[in-house]
């Protein structure tokens, strides 16, 4: 019987908490600014929604994120995070997200009493004129002061996000961001190209011609240069924009890019379970409104058929930089790739974007930059595939 015939129970947990200090000129997350009262609510009804979750105990991994988890103060979070274990059972990997500016060493000290063993800071840039473009209210001084208080505690599994191609920046202060990175001594760096995402402030100016968007060229020699930088500075490229220490690959993202079964907590929180997807009601009122009720969080559950999940894997395998293992697919999905995607295989191998070693399917070099043209082709099943009616 295939894995995916299976009944599976979610073993990777995301849980949203749904506020920050203020927001970021580019930020398309569900949050907003945090009010006693909605934090009170919101992380009541988390915890009424983890508990009637079917989920496989003890979880692998815990992600929380937002939003900023620690605006919410660390004694309101601490005992959050408490009453989520005691659900959970232990973790291998829990990670919280943290804010430069929501963090100091006490904090750290008691998250690290909790049992969180894995820290993302949302650095995003250590050049002050970038911070002030993005909305990020902090100093690259106050970045530093975050990881090296994180480290004090004891963490030994840190990570930061960066974004590149932001309009006011060029290569010459990418290079220096990405030295700074090298130089901090963690394990984990996020790189990122600006996006403009729908409905922001930021898209808003893009649209009236107050901002200009960093060219794709130089987008490009952005990301290459990360790709080339962080690999000699002793990071391992294992994901498009993902990059990591020998042992410190993010579990918990490896298992989306896996096509694992997660569950995901909170407004606007995204799950994959058993052959459904769904998303939360991205409103926090109707949110603790339908949990206080005991009805679904979610406006509409989507049935994911035996094809349309293995067409996901592969597209999520290949952003890995392993890329799909066929033998592995094979064995998850029930398909062979050749079955569903002949044809797009072979253009793509013989256009040089895509190419097989060792059993496994990757992109190739040339294709990381503009990896989403190529996943494009896997989004659906070949149409001239046996069987194969598109809906
Ligand atoms: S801190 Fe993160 S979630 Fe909050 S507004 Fe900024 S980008 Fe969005």
């Amino acid at each position: 019987m295939p894995e995916n015939k299976r009944p599976e129970m979610p073993k990777f947990i995301y849980i949203h908490i749904p506020f920050c200090q203020s927001k970021c000129f580019y930020c398309g997350f569900f949050s907003r600014p945090a009010d006693k009262r909605d934090v009170e609510k919101v992380l009541d009804a988390e915890i009424a929604e983890l508990k009637k979750s079917a989920i496989y105990r003890p979880v692998e991994t815990l992600y929380i994120g937002g939003g900023s988890p620690a605006c919410i103060g660390g004694q309101t979070l601490c005992d959050f995070l408490k009453k989520i274990l005691a659900i959970t059972g232990q973790t291998k990997e829990f990670t919280v997200e943290i804010n430069p500016n929501d963090a100091d060493e006490k904090l750290f000290a008691e998250l690290k009493n909790v049992g969180v063993n894995r820290i993302s800071i949302g650095a995003q840039s250590f050049v002050q004129s970038e911070l002030d473009f993005l909305g990020r209210k902090y100093t690259p001084e106050k970045i530093f002061q975050t990881i090296q208080s994180a480290k004090k505690s004891g963490f030994k599994n840190i990570g930061i996000d960066l974004i590149f191609a932001i309009p006011n920046s060029n290569l010459k202060s990418w290079c220096q961001n990405l030295q700074t990175a090298i130089g901090l001594d963690i394990q984990h760096i996020s790189a990122y190209s600006l996006t403009y995402e729908k409905n922001t402030p930021l898209e808003k100016s893009k649209l009236s011609g107050i901002v200009k968007s960093v060219d794709e060229n130089a987008d490009r020699e952005m990301y290459e240069t990360a790709i080339k930088t962080l690999s000699a500075g002793g990071f391992e490229h294992y994901e498009i924009s993902n990059f990591a220490a020998a042992g410190f690959k993010c579990r918990h993202n490896l298992a989306y890019w896996k096509n694992e079964q997660y569950l995901g907590v909170g407004p606007a929180a995204a799950s994959s379970s058993g052959n459904f997807r769904f998303e939360n009601v991205n409103d926090i009122d109707k949110y603790v409104q339908r949990i206080g009720q005991n009805e679904d969080a979610a406006d509409e559950k989507i049935i994911i058929t035996d094809i349309e999940r293995a067409a996901q894997t592969a597209v999520l395998n290949l952003r890995l930089t392993e890329g799909i293992n066929l033998a592995e697919y094979k064995q998850k999905t029930g398909f062979g790739i050749y079955e569903l995607f002949k044809a797009s295989v072979e253009k793509n191998l013989k256009s040089n974007l895509l190419e097989l070693n060792g059993g496994c399917l990757r992109l190739s070099k040339n294709a990381l930059p503009i990896a989403d043209f190529v996943l494009c082709d896997f989004a659906e099943p070949d149409e001239n595939r046996v069987g194969f009616r598109r809906r």
